[in-house]
């Protein structure tokens, strides 16, 4: 399959200020060096717990944040760089949808002209045309054309993250990049919203990289998952091999805390020691090491390689 968007060795260290001078006194690693790429119509998950550098991730390949370091394609453009102007062009093709629909939709505007804005930012269509895509998307996300005329805080949180979806989908993108699209939701809401979600993508061809904080929300929509710890990607693989053979003791631990619908196949839960360290000082070798049962002296010294150990399933970690 083709590959549609590719990261390399991609970075963002943020500077740490400190005393009355404000001087540079460190770093928060917030990514660290993560590589991966996205295929044409498949959905990537991307889990880990709030603070890994997902987020981050996320934002840096639409530039929205600039990496410190490391390379963003898409297609057969350099993301990282692309001009100002060259850029704006390519937000065409890849659009977010935000955790907090609320915060992301201006509400002083109405739902239409919310919708219609990106159409007029990329200078497409007449003002007609505008109005019929506009009614249209909200059709296409289980809304009503009347709905246009109304302001954000009169939709309930799961009709928010619709408008969100919608003006994602209003100049045609290829790609979507999700942040925690479902997270704020009731989980009686996100099956819904996951499903149109899945729905959008097989009718419109989408790609999505889709960003989580826990297992259970991407496994029936990804294609493959990875996994972040500070900063790092620690195991990436078709999602069936993730969830039935995990190799990182991070996502043996991750999905033990998932609940399993069928009690014939009860696991039990391994509870991580301690708080995840700070990104601005990491630990030294493996930085899962003072959390990870299976440490042992060489964890403490030797940062793992992100090693492939079978077809597509990447693992960084000293026990393979
Ligand atoms: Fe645990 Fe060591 Fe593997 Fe890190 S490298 S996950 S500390 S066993
Ligand atoms: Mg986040």
């Amino acid at each position: 399959t083709e590959t549609l968007l590719k990261v390399e060795g991609l970075k963002k260290h943020f500077p740490i200020s400190g005393g009355i001078l404000g001087k540079t006194v460190g770093h928060v690693k917030a990514v660290d060096g993560v590589s991966f790429e996205v295929r044409k119509g498949e959905t990537l998950g991307i889990v880990g717990e709030s603070g890994c550098g997902k987020s981050t991730t996320g934002r840096m390949l639409l530039r929205l944040i600039e990496p410190s370091e490391g390379k963003v394609s898409f297609e057969d453009k350099e993301v990282t760089k692309l001009s100002n102007s060259e850029l704006r062009k390519l937000r065409r093709d890849m659009q977010m949808v935000f955790q907090d629909p609320f915060a992301s939709l201006n509400p002083r505007h109405t739902v239409g002209k919310i919708l219609e804005e990106p159409l007029i930012v990329h200078g497409i269509g007449s003002p007609q045309e505008r109005k019929k895509r506009v009614h249209e998307l909200l059709e296409i996300v289980g809304l009503s054309s009347y709905h246009a005329k109304r302001y954000p805080h009169q939709f309930s949180g799961g009709q928010r993250q619709r408008i969100g979806i919608a003006r994602a989908l209003m100049t045609k993108p290829k790609l979507i990049i999700a942040d925690e699209p479902v997270s704020a939701l009731d989980v009686s809401i996100q099956s819904q919203v996951l499903n149109l979600m899945q729905d959008l993508q097989k009718e419109f061809g989408l790609t999505y990289l889709f960003i989580a904080h826990d297992l259970g929300v991407v496994r029936h929509i990804s294609d493959r998952v990875g996994v972040m710890y500070l900063g790092r990607m620690v195991e990436l693989s078709e999602s069936e091999n993730l969830y039935d053979k995990p190799l990182h003791p991070y996502t043996q631990a991750l999905l033990s805390a998932v609940p399993i619908p069928d009690p014939k196949f009860e696991r039990d839960t391994i509870l991580l020691q301690g708080d995840i360290p700070s990104p601005s000082n990491p630990p030294s070798g493996c930085a899962f090491h003072t959390r990870c049962p299976h440490a042992t002296e060489i964890c403490k010294q030797q940062t793992p390689e992100f090693k492939e150990q079978s077809k597509g399933h990447y693992v960084a970690c000293h026990l393979y």
